[in-house]
């Protein structure tokens, strides 16, 4: 398959070329082979861009909301019907195993144009009877150009996951990928142009931090959506903070994962597995501190090594394989460095975290136990195949040790207690927590995350609150008295 896009950039309704612009390479993880190469944007190409949208959003926002759904909605299917190219795609740009990507990328993006899609007629104010027959009434209006910023672990997911609020609530999109994964995002910007978006609704512009930090801090730009790591976060909120830009920012995480002795014990090792190495680790949402209480600890240690020997690690395009490699050389790093420093702080390496000998970003999935709370693995995200198993004797200490985090984006508890698992959902402080299950992120659910973890919520109603403002008008029916 070619992957070499016609372009680097999709504006306008169109693929547009700069060769002036950093030339940037595509590098396949499972091989460490170069596919494609790209161009960073240079500031004219971002100015492009913004001004596409800036022209394209008036027109949008005065169509109706059932028009713009249907757009969306068209989107969806058009995504459906292209998934094994889109996941293909998805797996050269990720090194993520196809036995994932058809059925979580392409298909989740589509859900959400679907779900905003579906939405999008419905978007309206209230009305507010007031004393003396005043009233009030709302308009719920959309913010104008928003800005896209896109992690690499996701790349249709996290760039659907944005547009498809963006656009149903009547803004348009620039957007732009992570400098790892460039490739998915065009095709999103691809299929909705050919849906029917009008050119400049859905821009995408290639680059790195540079161009990203240029369209945060640009004048025409209503609203910032970034995901990406806590240190980016904190600078891109308080770039837009400067133009007191709107911002949803979802951001890394250290979640907790707390095992109880009466949980069905598949179920939890399975939660785990899920938790921890889909995506060969590379998810924000992970719960990476499995606290599993102490009369099952060796138990659940034995079966995880039971079932972690069954990954299979291999040829991403395999429909077999269920673990792949890295995104790159350099997350690989991260991840060796983190285990070495597990090692070395006295943790117990149950199995993997080897390096396999070949080309490309390859790994085994590590798990540590004897992990203490103060380790260094079991504080900071590793983002990366490496699960710290810590034990625990009583439900109060355990929820107590599971909230001592800076992070607060996800939380999950195993148990079969129904009182317990509704009892510790509740005192956890995260944005996103499940009980006897793991990572689920369906379009109806909101996602997002508390503390350092973030702001707002992308997915469900909850998102069309950061992606759209209400205008309040009041009504008098009376006369105006006034004092003088
Ligand atoms: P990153 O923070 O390095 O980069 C994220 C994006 O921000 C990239 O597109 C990058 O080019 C851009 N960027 C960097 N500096 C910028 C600046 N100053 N101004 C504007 N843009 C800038 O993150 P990453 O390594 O791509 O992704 C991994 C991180 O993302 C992890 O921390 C992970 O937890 C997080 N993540 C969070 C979620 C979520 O929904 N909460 C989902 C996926 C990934």
């Amino acid at each position: 398959m070619n992957v070499q896009p016609i372009a680097s950039h999709f504006i306008d309704g169109q693929y547009v070329e700069d060769t002036a612009g950093i030339p940037l390479p595509v590098i396949y993880p499972a091989t460490g082979e170069t596919i494609a190469t790209l161009h960073c944007a240079t500031p004219a190409i971002v100015d492009r861009a913004l001004a596409a949208a800036a022209r394209a959003q008036v027109a949008w926002a005065a169509m109706t909301g059932t028009e713009r759904g249907r757009i969306l909605r068209r989107a969806a299917d058009i995504m459906r019907d292209r998934n094994h190219d889109l996941s293909v795609l998805e797996t050269m740009d990720t090194g993520k195993p196809y036995q994932e990507t058809s059925v979580a990328d392409a298909t989740s993006g589509a859900d959400a144009l679907e779900y905003f899609g579906g939405l999008a007629g419905s978007l309206t104010g209230e009305h507010i009877p007031l004393p003396g027959g005043d009233w009030a009434y709302t308009i719920r209006e959309p913010l104008g150009v928003c800005v896209g910023i896109g992690a690499w672990n996701y790349p249709t997911q996290i760039a659907c996951w944005k547009t498809a609020p963006a656009l149903a609530c009547g803004n348009a999109m620039v957007f732009k990928p992570s400098e790892t994964t460039p490739l998915c995002a065009l095709k999103v910007a691809e299929i909705l142009t050919e849906a029917g978006a009008p050119p400049g609704l859905i821009n995408v512009v290639q680059g790195a931090g540079e161009v990203g930090a240029q369209l945060v801090t640009d004048a025409r730009v209503a609203k910032v959506s970034l995901t990406g790591s806590v240190p980016t976060g904190k600078k891109v909120y308080a770039a837009a903070a400067e133009g007191m830009k709107h911002v949803t920012m979802e951001l890394g995480g250290k979640s907790p994962l707390i095992v109880f002795d009466d949980a069905d014990l598949d179920d939890a090792v399975g939660g785990a597995i899920l938790g921890n190495f889909y995506s060969s680790g590379q998810v924000c949402s992970n719960g990476t501190r499995v606290f599993v209480q102490r009369g099952i600890l060796e138990a659940f240690l034995q079966r995880l090594t039971e079932r972690l020997q069954t990954a299979v690690i291999g040829d991403p395009m395999d429909p077999e394989t269920n673990f792949g490699p890295m995104v790159s050389e350099a997350q690989l790093r991260i991840a060796l460095d983190y285990i070495a420093k597990g090692v070395d702080e006295g943790a117990r390496l149950v199995t993997g975290g080897m390096r396999i000998d070949k080309p490309g970003a390859w790994i085994t999935p590590a798990v540590f136990a004897d992990v203490t709370d103060d380790m260094a693995i079991a504080r900071e995200e590793i983002f990366g195949p490496v699960m710290c198993v810590l034990d625990f004797d009583t439900e109060d200490e355990a929820l107590t040790r599971a909230n001592a985090t800076e992070f607060g984006l996800a939380a999950g508890v195993f148990t079969c207690d129904l009182a317990r698992a509704h009892r510790v959902a509740a005192g956890f402080q995260a944005g996103t927590c499940y009980i006897n299950s793991y990572n689920d992120a369906p379009v109806e659910m909101p996602f997002g995350g508390s503390k350092l973890s973030g702001v707002g919520r992308e997915n469900s109603k909850a998102a069309i609150e950061h992606y759209s403002q209400l205008k309040s008008v009041y009504v008098r029916m009376g006369r105006v008295e006034a004092p003088f």
